[in-house]
């Protein structure tokens, strides 16, 4: 066995932050000077508003736009850790941003859980007196006024084809788009239907109101997109105020000018729209509408990760078909999940540092994402003993009734955490598997005959075991050498191999502990499998691992008695261990295990 001491001071450095190529955009943009002029009135606004403020005290600005229909998952930790990140390094702000646009009930529950995931992971919206928190539906009376000015400009017109017309005359990716026979409608004419759209006298779906581009673009988001859609719903801000609503390619960059977005991060898949994007902000500043220059838009590669999913769509699906216990599910890749799981915000940080930014498309190892967890809570987590499988060990030439204190580091390469007091006794739990009747080849720790130190006490040497009537060991008998001593004179003389770690029986504290394995059992899950037959798919449901948490009762030292709710522990040999946050009462901590000490999975396996 080797020594859990030694398996520990691997030491790394948490790296400063690396370049990337969104830093290197930005490092340009401001020795440029670009958005040096900008003005802000201290609040989002058109830009008449803007010019009438202050120059911008942000150097930068930039935003993390959830809609609040989810829990967030470690794909939303990566974005909020780069734009939290980037403010923080640049001077700059960032914007936590509801992107309620949708007329879907928002979620209180939804928008108080994303509030405290951004806090979790140490950052703020509030900065100096500013406080940057805001709802996209609270733009909805500048948003019209913007696609008023398209109307009145020529640059938007309504377009009363039916669906399936308008689908039929968009072309293809081979092909060029028709245009609609509503195309030329005058000027006049669209602004008495969309002043009638919006006084609800047209059922869903009757007229839409596009940009007007170019049907035959080779990218098809620019053929004429659609800005704005009748739909009869109410609005959790807005209640039935309006009929129509913004889609969100037109919504989302109109939000990012009013804010003063300089920098607008978003993923990959969004890289079609830039186009569209570049269009719509340039016409409206050219109509005076914004304030030059207006946000760039800048996209990089999602997370993806081995092992799990992240879309909020399938995590929605495993929690309502209870394949796990709720959005808190510590095997979940929610970042509430994640919290109870007992990971560490300042292990996201230093995953969102290792994986880096770029452009390509990458499926990133779950076993990386581990390591990072492991780095911070080896330099931060106190030391305790756990027994996760008790077996007792009689020692009979000590005393019955007597005890004595073992004086225990917190941390072996951290001084400064302080010590505690293990009671040694007569009876101590020790771990089933230190016990061999016949030890296999290689076995160094306690079997009839051999000799073993209890860490932090005295060398032990076995003399036998007690089974019950069907055979099974229920007792380990020894006897120990009093000179023997850890942090004695004597602690030397004996020269063993095995080393085993032990509670007092009298002393321990009996709990509950879960031991969490990966929630799927293959790397991409539902993915083909090989034998599967062509064409057929399989759920990624059908990838869940049975067998991914086990509940167990074990025998914690005394100090951890005490653990408060998130306390984190590494229990020596067996990895990094949080006390429950729901479950764990005063004196009574439920403890989960957050990762092992070393990537033990891909062997297993
Ligand atoms: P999902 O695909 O899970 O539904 P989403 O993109 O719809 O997520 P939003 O609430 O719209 O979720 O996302 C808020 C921000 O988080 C967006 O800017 C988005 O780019 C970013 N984001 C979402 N998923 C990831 C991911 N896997 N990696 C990096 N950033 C992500
Ligand atoms: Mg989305």
């Amino acid at each position: 066995m080797s020594t859990p001491d030694k398996d520990n001071i691997e030491n790394k450095d948490i790296a400063a932050p690396a370049t990337n190529f969104v830093r290197n955009i930005i490092d340009a943009d401001l020795a440029a000077g670009k958005f040096a002029q900008r003005r802000w009135s201290g609040q989002p606004g058109l830009g008449a508003q803007q010019l009438g403020g202050a120059l911008d005290p942000a150097k930068i600005r930039t935003r993390f736009p959830p809609e609040p229909n989810g829990y967030l998952h470690f794909g939303h930790a990566k974005s909020i850790c780069l734009n939290f990140g980037l403010a923080r390094d640049y001077g700059g702000r960032c914007h936590l941003r509801f992107d309620d646009t949708n007329p879907e009930k928002e979620d209180k529950e939804y928008v108080d859980s994303i509030i405290d995931a951004v806090h979790w992971l140490g950052f703020s919206w509030e900065k100096d007196g500013e406080s940057n928190l805001y709802h996209a539906s609270n733009y909805f009376d500048w948003m019209a006024k913007c696609a008023d000015y398209l109307i009145e400009s020529g640059h938007a017109y309504v377009d009363s084809q039916s669906a399936d017309e308008m689908r039929a005359s968009r072309g293809t990716l081979t092909q060029a788009g028709t245009d609609s026979p509503f195309r030329k409608r005058s000027v006049e004419e669209n602004k008495d239907l969309f002043r009638r759209m919006k006084a609800g006298e047209f059922p869903d779906g009757a007229h839409i109101l596009r940009a007007k581009i170019d049907m035959a673009s080779p990218n098809i988001n620019l053929r004429d997109p659609a800005i704005y859609r009748i739909r009869h719903a109410t609005h959790h801000n807005t209640g039935d105020k309006w009929c129509v609503y913004p889609m969100y390619t037109f919504a989302h960059p109109i939000e990012d000018a009013l804010e003063n977005i300089t920098h607008s991060i978003c993923t990959l898949e969004f890289a079609d729209q830039r186009p569209f994007y570049d269009w719509l902000l340039d016409h409206l500043a050219e109509g005076g509408l914004l304030q030059r220059p207006v946000p760039q838009q800048i996209e990089f590669s999602r997370l993806n990760l081995t092992y799990v999913v992240l879309s909020k769509r399938k995590l929605i699906q495993l929690v309502e078909e209870k394949h796990v216990s709720g959005w808190d599910d510590p095997r979940l890749p929610t970042l509430v999940g994640a919290r109870r799981r007992g990971y560490t915000p300042d292990g996201f940080h230093l995953f969102a540092e290792r994986i880096g930014v770029s452009k390509a498309d990458s499926l990133i190892d779950y076993v990386l994402f581990e390591d990072c967890m492991r780095d911070v809570l080896n330099e931060s987590a106190e030391r305790r003993v756990a027994v996760l499988d008790p077996l007792k060990l009689i020692i009979d030439n000590y005393p019955e009734g007597q005890s004595e204190e073992c004086v225990v580091h917190n941390h072996p390469f951290k001084p400064e955490m302080g010590t505690r007091i293990m009671p040694f006794s007569r009876e101590l739990w020790i771990e089933r598997e230190d016990f061999m009747e016949v030890p296999s080849k290689g076995f160094r720790r306690l079997f009839p005959g051999n000799m073993a130190r209890l860490r932090h006490g005295y060398v032990v040497e076995c003399t036998g075991c007690d089974k019950d009537e069907n055979g099974n060991v229920v007792a380990v008998h020894c006897t120990y050498l009093p000179d023997t001593k850890s942090g004695t004179p004597g602690a030397d003389s004996v020269k063993v191999k095995g080393n085993l770690h032990w509670v007092s029986v009298a002393d321990a504290c009996p709990a509950e502990v879960r031991l969490y394995d990966r929630l799927f059992s293959v790397p991409a899950p539902g993915s083909r499998r090989e034998g599967d037959p062509e064409g057929f798919e399989h759920s990624f449901i059908d990838d869940i691992n049975p067998d991914s948490v086990q509940v167990i009762t074990a025998q914690l030292e005394p100090a951890l008695k005490e653990a408060k709710q998130e306390d984190r522990f590494q229990f020596e040999r067996h990895g990094y261990f949080v006390a429950d946050r729901v479950d764990s009462k005063d004196g009574a901590p439920v403890f989960n295990r957050t990762v092992t000490l070393k990537d033990s999975w891909g062997k297993a396996k």
